[in-house]
């Protein structure tokens, strides 16, 4: 008796914004499988529709995808071929899949990648920032200690850094960036890529955050913040900005001369202020 084949796991990007950036092979393989797996089917269906995707759906989100796995695991060693999508973009980059793909992969499932659209990846392309070495930092925590605490761990790689924010919380976060790498590191904020009112801003974090704070417009949609890696000037401009510190802080409390000398020297102002 011959034996099963096992059905492939494809991975497949959807959108992020823009409909028709969907690739013909994405649809293709969407309408070819026994089953996708989405993220949110309700999120999902619209989209099915419009490209004629009448395949069954079931959801794999953070809250079942351990249920769900093995469910889905089982299928594909019985042959059927599963498809894997999430609410938008590439799945597993901020979104679920790590353990449904970890662990196909270990029950000897071949997992094919249809690659295509990334917010972090469409930011990067247009940021004019160094794209030759990059981090992807994912979502930083939501509780204000424990994102400083992960921007000063980040402050001294010389590496383009790549964050997912959510709007809420973009001018809190520019704010701790600004503070933490200092008012001169560049900042860019892409906002709503593929959609209407896409938005790609660059500039100093210090000009950054100041006009992400004082405009409502840019607290809106989804957006990604990339900040360039420490550059080679930044020794120098901390030994300036601690130079500054220290005469101003013959005269002023030390949160204000910190304020001020980092505004004018463009070093970190928590650097100077924590010494
Ligand atoms: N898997 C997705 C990807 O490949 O980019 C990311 C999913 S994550 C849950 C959603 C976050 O991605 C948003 O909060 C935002 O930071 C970013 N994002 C998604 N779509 C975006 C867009 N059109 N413009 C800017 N940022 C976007």
């Amino acid at each position: 008796m011959s034996q099963i084949q096992p059905g492939l796991l494809w991975v497949v990007a959807t959108p992020i914004g823009h409909r028709d950036d969907f690739s013909a092979r994405a649809i293709e393989t969407l309408r070819k499988v026994a089953v996708i797996a989405a993220e949110d089917t309700r999120h999902s269906r619209p989209l099915l529709m419009h490209y004629n995707i009448g395949t069954p759906l079931v959801a794999l989100h953070e809250h079942n995808e351990r249920e769900v796995v093995d469910a889905i695991v089982r299928r594909l060693l019985g042959g059927e071929s599963v498809a894997l999508i999430s609410d938008a973009g590439t799945p597993l980059i901020s979104d679920p899949g790590f353990r449904l793909v970890r662990a196909a992969r270990a029950a000897g499932i071949r997992c094919v990648p249809v690659p295509g659209a990334c917010a972090a990846i469409a930011a990067l392309s247009v940021a004019g920032l160094p794209s030759d070495r990059f981090v992807f930092e994912g979502f930083l925590p939501p509780k204000a200690a424990a994102r400083r605490s992960r921007l000063q761990e980040l402050a001294g790689d010389a590496r383009t850094l790549i964050f997912y924010e959510s709007s809420h919380r973009v001018a809190e976060s520019l704010a701790d960036m600004r503070d933490v790498f200092g008012e001169a590191r560049e900042g860019v904020l892409a906002r709503e890529l593929t959609k209407l009112f896409e938005t790609v801003i660059g500039e100093p974090l210090g000009e950054l955050a100041t006009r992400v704070a004082n405009d409502p417009d840019q607290q809106r949609g989804e957006c990604v913040i990339l900040v360039a890696g420490r550059g080679e000037e930044a020794d120098a401009r901390e030994a300036e900005g601690r130079r500054v510190f220290a005469i101003l802080r013959e005269e002023l409390p030390p949160a204000k001369a910190a304020k001020l000398a980092a505004a004018i020297t463009g070093a970190p102002r928590k650097l100077l202020y924590e010494g």
